[in-house]
């Protein structure tokens, strides 16, 4: 490819609303034959809403409400947005946190009106805090995951007081998307830390049959690798902090404009719209480009 036509190709993207770091990038592209895609605020739109609280017996659901929405209020995570939002809708001001830390892709901890908060994964409860769940809260849990929702468990003072489920919406392109990659040969991956149900909901709404699910951050990247491993040239979508380290050990790294600045400076490309038919343009546009200068 001579660096002219890199160069033309590199122009028409920014045309198109796609951002590439420099021509060398189109050249990448071309082998591409399968792309992975992170699942909450990448083919989902990530603004999540807090749909169901189920508190434990002996738990007054306010009070759920305000420790857990005060917990949650120093992180960024989708989950916690929409858990604050619906907390605060419902009891008002919450108080403020002390202590707060987050592990990502696990949950988060803060110290509330003398007591310690955790929320997150059910199994980081489990595995982290030795806090299991009472029958009647793995019930509510299970239920709401066979409905798609992305359950979290609250506990404080060591003991499991509650699950909150929030319910995020695929965005209104995604399924187009897909069909788009599909045609274009490309073999579409969903990728998540959520859970198997939750993903596999998701996966038949867009059309994706291969979901790969309960990924931990660190995790996302060696599947990556795996792929390559298997002798695939992998694209990677992600938006979130999470995906960085995938994002940079794809073959092209594609972040989604509306993400996190990590997510962005790990990526290849970016794309200004919030919606994957960009990525396909992306990909579309490199193979002309590159198909003109032979
Ligand atoms: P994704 O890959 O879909 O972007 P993450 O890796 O960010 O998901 O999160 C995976 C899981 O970790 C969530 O489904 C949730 O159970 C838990 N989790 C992460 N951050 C939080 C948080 N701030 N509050 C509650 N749960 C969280
Ligand atoms: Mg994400």
């Amino acid at each position: 490819a001579t660096p002219t036509a890199l160069l033309v190709g590199t122009g028409r993207g920014a045309q198109l609303g796609i951002l590439i770091k420099g021509p060398q990038v189109l050249e990448s592209t071309r082998r591409v034959d399968t792309i992975v895609l992170d699942k909450t605020g990448t083919v989902t739109t990530g603004r999540m809403t807090l749909a169901a609280v189920f508190p434990a017996t002996g738990v007054d659901e306010a009070q759920l409400l305000r420790l857990t929405g005060s917990a949650e209020d120093g992180s960024e995570h989708p989950i916690a947005a929409a858990i604050v939002a619906g907390a605060k809708a419902q009891v008002g001001a919450l108080p403020a946190a002390e202590s707060f830390t987050s592990e990502q892709g696990f949950g988060v901890q803060a110290l509330v009106e003398g007591h310690l908060v955790l929320v997150g994964r059910p199994r980081w409860l489990a595995e982290q805090w030795s806090i299991e769940l009472p029958a009647e809260l793995r019930t509510a849990l299970d239920a709401s995951e066979a409905q798609g929702r992305t359950a979290v468990a609250v506990a404080w003072d060591g003991q499991a007081r509650g699950i909150l489920a929030v319910s995020d919406v695929v965005k209104p392109t995604s399924r187009a998307a897909v069909a788009e990659f599909l045609r274009l040969g490309l073999r579409p991956i969903l990728l998540t830390g959520d859970n198997e149900i939750v993903a596999r909901a998701v996966g038949s709404e867009v059309g994706i049959t291969e979901v790969i699910a309960g990924v931990l951050p660190a995790e996302k990247a060696d599947v990556i690798l795996a792929l390559q491993k298997e002798g695939r040239v992998v694209a990677m979508v992600g938006d979130g902090v999470n995906d960085a380290v995938a994002l940079a050990s794809a073959d092209l790294g594609i972040a989604m404009g509306t993400g996190t600045d990590v997510a962005i400076e790990a990526g290849d490309l970016t794309l200004v719209r919030a919606d994957l038919i960009a990525a396909a343009d992306a990909i579309r546009l490199s193979r002309r480009t590159l198909t003109t200068i032979k």
